[in-house]
């Protein structure tokens, strides 16, 4: 099955995401959709101001009056649980964006002894140890136990932002001394010495109840949301054999079919393969390196060799394991991983990750139904336009109807490239071509079998039909800097 994720929403959206999602299953499926990631449904610091990475209490899908109201930014729990049913009801699969390693706005401080480490290498400790109060203890009193009675406090937490010394505030990173040491852990990204720490207060996975207690939780979240997956936010900072532990558990004491996806924020193919073998295939990682292929090749424009496109990416590195993208809430504008490819690339990098044998594609929201924002940048507000992608919906139906079949590539040519899906005994799949400088063509032989065929532009881009000769050869051409999916005329 050809399925297709969709990320619906972006770090801008307001409004109550839940009940608009609702409202769109029924076109979404149309399109071939077949899973949702939906934002982390849980309660954050800065209430609804907050996008859910902001962690608050896990237990609070917009339940109970905390952090300033009920609803989390995208409504209630009830909401949430009616738009989960509302997708599988149309054959939607749906997964939850789960976030593991932090927690911001405790309810009280404590007195704890921490040191404070260099950002730059946190393994540089930077100051004596000192007796300082953190907000380090969770005690949730608007929930008042329901579901669960664990209370988190500093034998929870590795590491921390703000402390108080003599009733003064000081910002940095101060690890937290308990009885799981004075170290960080080491089974986490090695970038800045140690990358255990990320913000907030980090959770302390070698805390056999804190363990226990996340257990618990996700057994709690997959009865009561339903959910059929789970979107892993920031894994390079979360001890790995935590992970391991934490998902076998899901796989064999709860769910065995539950698909997870990690986001493992890397540049590099080599890191996400050693990471994605270490956690022996338990998960599909998103691929980092083909989205930042898509951002060189949106903005060289015609000097960027499209030979090149897949060159380091995970899809063709283990395919079987990757989720690819084009854009996200952290790449796109004014965001924090900002790196948005350019309006005019991104039809040719959704032909990319739709039509080609290899992927397992996410979609962004805002390249289906368009987004405006404004934000402030050094100190002064910027507005921000996406426009929709007009050719998206038509490439994720040529997704559905055509993508099928053996590949065959013709990267040859430095500004125009094309790969061939064969389709299946009864039917042609389709020949995608895209170009990145001058309108320009490929002569591709499709054999005898598909002889005396005639073709279109799926996309309408090119208003030709095209006919294969004797041979089941033609040529196939593409507008400047454009892409056009080749499928048989009695198809469109
Ligand atoms: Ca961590």
């Amino acid at each position: 099955m050809n399925g297709v994720i969709i990320q619906y929403f972006h770090w801008y959206y307001n409004g109550n995401l839940w009940n608009e999602f609702a409202e769109n299953t029924e076109y979404l499926k149309s399109l071939g959709i077949t899973a949702v990631w939906l934002p982390p449904a849980t309660k954050c610091n800065l209430g609804t101001d907050g996008r859910g990475y902001d962690v608050y209490d896990l237990y609070d899908l917009g339940e109970f009056d905390q952090k300033g109201g009920i609803p989390t930014r995208y409504g209630t729990k009830e909401e949430y649980i009616k738009a989960i049913e509302k997708a599988h009801h149309s054959g939607i699969d749906v997964y939850a964006d789960i976030v593991l390693n932090h927690r911001m706005g405790a309810d009280e401080a404590e007195k704890i002894e921490v040191h404070e480490v260099d950002e730059e290498n946190r393994n540089t400790v930077i100051s004596d140890t000192f007796e300082v109060l953190a907000q380090t203890k969770f005690t949730f009193p608007g929930r008042k136990g329901k579901y669960s009675d664990f209370i988190w406090d500093h034998h929870c937490f590795s590491g921390i932002d703000i402390v108080r010394k003599d009733g003064e505030e000081m910002v940095g990173i101060f690890k937290i001394h308990n009885e799981y040491g004075t170290v960080w852990t080491d089974d986490v990204s090695h970038q800045f010495g140690n990358y255990d720490y990320l913000m907030g207060a980090d959770v302390e996975y070698r805390n056999p109840g804190v363990i226990k207690e996340m257990k618990n939780w996700i057994k709690w979240y997959l009865e009561t949301t339903k959910v059929d997956g789970l979107r892993l936010d920031a894994l390079k900072h979360i001890s790995s054999g935590f992970l391991k532990e934490w998902i076998t558990y899901i796989k064999t004491e709860l769910d065995p079919d539950c698909y997870v996806l990690g986001e493992f924020w890397k540049d590099d193919v080599k890191k996400i393969t050693y990471f994605s073998d270490k956690m022996n295939n338990l998960i599909s990682c998103f691929d980092v390196p083909l989205h930042y292929n898509f951002f060189k090749a949106s903005e060289k424009g015609k000097d960027y060799d499209l030979t090149q496109l897949l060159k380091g990416s995970f899809m063709e590195c283990k395919p079987a394991s990757s989720v690819s993208f084009v854009e996200n809430h952290d790449t796109q504008n004014l965001q924090a991983l900002e790196s948005a490819v350019q309006a005019w690339f991104k039809p040719l990098a959704y032909a990319v990750i739709l039509l080609s044998e290899d992927a397992y594609p996410c979609i962004f929201y805002p390249d289906l139904y368009g987004a405006e924002y404004t934000d402030t940048q050094d100190g002064k507000e910027v507005k921000i336009v996406m426009p929709k992608i007009e050719a998206l919906p038509r490439l994720l139906i040529a997704r559905k109807q055509f993508a099928f079949g053996e590949q065959i590539k013709y990267f040859d040519d430095p500004n125009c490239i094309a790969w061939v899906r064969m389709g299946s005994d009864e039917n042609f799949g389709c020949v995608t071509i895209i170009s990145n400088g001058a309108e320009s063509f490929k002569e591709i032989n499709l054999g005898k079998r598909n002889a005396h065929l005639k073709f279109k532009d799926f996309l309408d881009h090119r208003k030709e039909e095209v006919t294969t000769d004797e041979e089941g050869k033609a040529i196939f051409h593409v507008n400047s800097c454009s892409v056009s999916v080749w499928v048989k005329s009695d198809m469109i």
